[in-house]
């Protein structure tokens, strides 16, 4: 049960704003995501779409995008993924540093979309941990801001010892993540 106190004397009124650690780490996550695009076909244009003026995805602090995995935090993958590329895939994600989120653009990254053939991945999640997927044949760029904004509330609300779990470390260790 949560049990909530009253601020310390002196800690409230006008010009005081008291929060918790956890809350404030999430705040500031949320609203500076560096995407790294991984866009390989036609979801990727409804990607540069959701990037330009019209749409302006830097109105949610995301218009620094990352070519280096490095210095990325959300991975938007964006197109068809043949399996030749999995590997690929994988790698960078990899190298993105912790905390990091997936976000899958479109049904061919979701789910291998209208390509049910031997070459293409069905699906993104066979290779890494996906956060939220976006529907559509493309999506429509609002819709891929309706997915980074599920990965804003993602990241507001995640504990800041969840990368740190058992439970974390075994689904990374299912996709022979280490
Ligand atoms: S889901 Fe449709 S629009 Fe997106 S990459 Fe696949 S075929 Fe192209």
């Amino acid at each position: 049960m949560v049990k909530i106190v009253n601020a310390p004397e002196g800690m409230e009124g006008q010009g005081f704003f008291a929060t918790s650690f956890d809350k404030v780490i999430g705040l500031a996550r949320a609203n500076s995501l560096w995407p790294l695009p991984f866009a390989t076909s036609c979801c990727g244009i409804e990607f540069m779409a959701t990037m330009g003026a019209n749409f302006d995805l830097a109105r949610f602090g995301s218009e620094r995008m990352s070519f280096s995995p490095r210095q990325a935090d959300l991975l938007i993958v964006a197109g068809t993924i043949s399996k030749k590329l999995g590997p690929v895939l994988k790698q960078v994600y990899d190298q993105m540093a912790e905390p990091k989120w997936v976000l899958s653009v479109g049904a061919c990254a979701s789910s291998g979309g209208i390509f049910d053939t031997y070459s293409v991945l069905q699906g993104i999640d066979h290779v890494i941990p996906v956060d939220v997927y976006v529907p559509g044949c493309p999506p429509r760029p609002e819709q891929i801001i309706e997915g980074i904004l599920k990965i804003q509330e993602l990241a507001k609300n995640e504990s800041l010892r969840r990368r740190d779990s058992s439970e974390y470390r075994k689904m990374l260790e299912s996709y022979n993540i280490h």
